[in-house]
């Protein structure tokens, strides 16, 4: 283990570059209002009882709220079909006044979500999953991008991390975070290489890394062996763990106020990395909480404003 950066890992804090940006979306909607006599709209469609999308969500329309953007939820029953949801978004399409569609994600099983996808006007499109913004993001010419990759590029620009140049690796390629993050860091002008569940000795790739992304799904997956040593650590992951010694084992000296958290709530937060070892070896990283998901809303408000904008200027033009 390296001890050179033992004790000298930085913190990359979400919530100061989350409220930077959430101050910009804010005095922006004050000029939108004088300009155009309104501000901008976004509707959140919620369906069924998922208590993590309910907090997403209630986390989504708190923020608009903060920067003065008008939200509406509409919170439909956990039965709702695949065309009665789409007859939700055809109807929301069509309103003039709604500049930005939000469906939460994931949808009940019996949903065909790609349908659900696919029905947002790419010009509502505020999360950026839509073929038609998804296909602008791979030809270099971004219009709508997904809200939490195009975070992790602000906190990187907000934190002066070099991205031209650098050799970056991405764990993970979904749709809504890995792929999305490979485009835009590819954009930066970085090396980027993409791993995934089938990737051979992830090792020795991710230790190549002078950025590494760990958008994964495993509590503490990525630990020092993965890291090369000073690399910048983004943590994308958001796992509980209930266990008191898994506990000890990832948070180091953090372990006792974990305990404390676990005995509170039941359980406590971790990405995909696990800090304790990270905490050895990276330049900087991101912590969990306090990291990636903040930004994930301040993003979506920044792109529910760029939707009222450009929805106005083609209007106009
Ligand atoms: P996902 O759709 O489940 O994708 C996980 C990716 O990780 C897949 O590409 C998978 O590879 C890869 N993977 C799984 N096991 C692996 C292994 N052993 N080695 C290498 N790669 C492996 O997850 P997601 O939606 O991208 O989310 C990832 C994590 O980020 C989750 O913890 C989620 O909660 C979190 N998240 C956080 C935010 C935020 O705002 N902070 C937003 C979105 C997601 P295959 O493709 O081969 O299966």
């Amino acid at each position: 283990m390296d001890q050179q950066f033992a004790q000298k890992t930085r913190m990359l804090d979400g919530t100061v570059v989350a409220n930077a940006i959430k101050s910009d979306v804010k005095r922006a909607v004050g000029e939108f209002q004088t300009k155009h006599g309104a501000v901008p709209t976004l509707v959140a469609v919620r369906v069924g009882d998922d208590p993590a999308s309910a907090v997403y969500v209630a986390n989504k329309i708190k923020a608009c709220g903060e920067v003065g953007i008008r939200s509406e939820l509409l919170a439909l029953e956990a039965t709702t079909s695949t065309s009665e949801l789409l007859n939700v978004i055809a109807s929301l399409n069509k309103r003039d006044d709604v500049d930005g569609i939000l469906v939460q994600l994931p949808l009940p099983s019996a949903i065909r979500e790609s349908a659900v996808i696919e029905a947002i006007d790419p010009s509502k499109d505020v999360d950026g999953f839509h073929p038609v913004n998804v296909g602008l993001l791979a030809l270099g010419k971004p219009r709508f991008v997904p809200c939490t990759p195009a975070g992790i590029i602000e906190l990187l620009k907000r934190n002066e991390v070099a991205i031209a140049g650098a050799s970056a690796c991405v764990v993970g390629r979904s749709q809504i975070v890995g792929r999305p993050m490979a485009q835009l860091l590819l954009q930066g002008d970085a090396t980027v290489t993409i791993c995934h569940s089938k990737t051979r000795d992830l090792p020795s790739i991710t230790r190549e890394a002078d950025i590494l992304v760990a958008a994964i799904g495993r509590a503490g997956f990525i630990g020092a062996e993965h890291i090369k040593p000073g690399a910048v650590v983004v943590d994308v992951g958001m796992n509980k763990v209930t266990d008191a010694n898994a506990i000890r084992r990832f948070f180091g000296s953090e372990a006792d106020r974990r305990l404390q958290v676990l005995a509170k709530r039941g359980y406590t937060l971790i990405g995909d990395v696990n800090p304790a070892e990270a905490d050895t070896i990276a330049g900087s990283r991101t912590p969990v909480p306090g990291g990636v998901g903040l930004l994930t809303v301040a993003m979506l408000m920044k792109n529910t404003l760029q939707a009222a904008e450009w929805r106005r200027s083609s209007a106009n033009s």
